[in-house]
């Protein structure tokens, strides 16, 4: 049997815990790979960076009908601006809302562009073996058995400090964030969420080092 170093397989760092929830579940997300949970309304979801300056990119579908699924776009048209905030849902591509967030601690996020897929390491850097989100999402539905259609444009680029220009560009700088940041997200309905520990290695996305991500899922305590 092969033995890991502790630090393969860090602690998934504390967080405050609601009055009145519970821990149900906790999944830890390989550096530069990808997983899936199913999260119920009234539940809360923390997604949480072990070891900072890790960007992580979120899908969600609707359980009841995943052809209504977390749509970056419409939470912008929405919201009227580009990064939601502590108080502010995340709505669907019908325009329900489907999380809201209740605590972050980062507050950069990214709702403009579609993560990376296979098409961003061969079109921008002639790679063709590099892991991307889009696969990694794909990862962790075959993991889970689901089979929800992930889509680059559906990501929720979630920690990613890409920073408007006043001259329109966009800017990808370094996420600051310390080890143990996390945003927590009331669950406002059932739903189905993947992410992908971001292996953007090639820009400054995650401080050039890929590191573990992951969810915590509280329910209430009774
Ligand atoms: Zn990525």
């Amino acid at each position: 049997m092969s033995q890991h170093a502790p630090q393969d397989f860090p602690a998934i760092p504390a967080t405050p815990i609601p009055d009145g929830y519970v821990v149900r579940d906790e999944t830890l997300i390989p550096a530069g790979h990808g997983r899936a949970a199913r999260v119920a309304a009234g539940e809360i979801l923390q997604i949480v960076d072990v070891r900072g300056r890790q960007v992580t990119d979120i899908m969600a579908w609707r359980l009841a009908d995943p052809d209504e699924y977390m749509s970056p776009g419409h939470t912008i048209s929405c919201l009227t601006h580009l990064v939601p905030k502590e108080g502010e849902e995340v709505f669907s591509n019908h325009r329900r809302p489907l999380l809201r967030i209740r605590r972050d601690t980062v507050g950069s996020h990214d709702l403009i562009v579609p993560c990376c897929d296979p098409e961003r390491y061969s079109r921008d850097y002639g790679l063709t073996d590099h892991r991307s989100c889009l696969g990694n999402i794909r990862e962790g539905l075959e993991l889970a058995g689901e089979t929800w259609t992930p889509r680059a444009e559906l990501a929720w680029n979630v920690f990613m400090n890409n920073v408007l220009q006043p001259d329109g560009s966009i800017k990808t700088l370094e996420p600051p964030h310390p080890p143990g940041s996390y945003i927590e997200l009331d669950v406002l309905d059932d739903l189905g969420v993947v992410a992908s520990s971001c292996p953007q290695d090639l820009t400054a996305c995650n401080a050039w080092e890929i590191t573990e991500m992951a969810f915590r899922i509280l329910r209430p305590a009774s």
